[in-house]
């Protein structure tokens, strides 16, 4: 077993771990703003450091659908510096609204970061098989969150 088929399926087992076991175990949802938090400390030492070393969501859609992938290439709309930080301004105002709306709750705060998973992997999924594997990378917010995080540090 090579080193890069090793940590890929690990890393679709996490994912699909947290995806179906929220479902049953809303806590499970935590293990998604734990992730969120250190991705954002990683930027603050290189900005994509977490994308490159350990985000599991990037190298599960690269792993899992290497093989599903019509491995087209983007429109260039998806690429603009606008249409990224849009979307990664409305995910931080869902998070921040939610967690101050849900904060006395833990089960339903977990039932959010779950759902968040959720969508996002399957916008994953869905433009990684219409583009390629890990397509989604290219939108991502916590991505561009990183990103936005580095600049400012400088
Ligand atoms: S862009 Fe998003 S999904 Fe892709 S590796 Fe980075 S954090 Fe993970």
């Amino acid at each position: 077993m090579t080193k890069n088929f090793a940590i890929g399926s690990a890393s679709l087992a996490f994912v699909l771990a947290v995806a179906i076991g929220g479902f049953f175990y809303p806590y499970i949802g935590f293990a998604v703003a734990a992730v969120m938090v250190v991705a954002m400390a990683m930027s603050l030492f290189k900005p994509r450091l977490f994308c490159a070393k350990a985000c599991p969501r990037g190298r599960a859609l690269g792993f899992g659908l290497k093989k599903l992938s019509r491995g087209r290439p983007l429109p260039t709309t998806a690429l603009s510096g606008g249409s990224r930080r849009a979307l990664c301004g409305f995910m931080m105002l869902c998070v921040g609204g939610n967690i101050y709306r849900l904060f006395g709750s833990a089960a339903a705060l977990g039932s959010f970061f779950w759902g968040l998973c959720v969508v996002s992997l399957g916008a994953g999924v869905v433009v990684g098989i219409i583009y390629k594997p890990r397509a989604w990378c290219v939108v991502c917010p916590m991505g561009t969150l990183q990103e936005t995080i580095g600049a400012l540090k400088k």
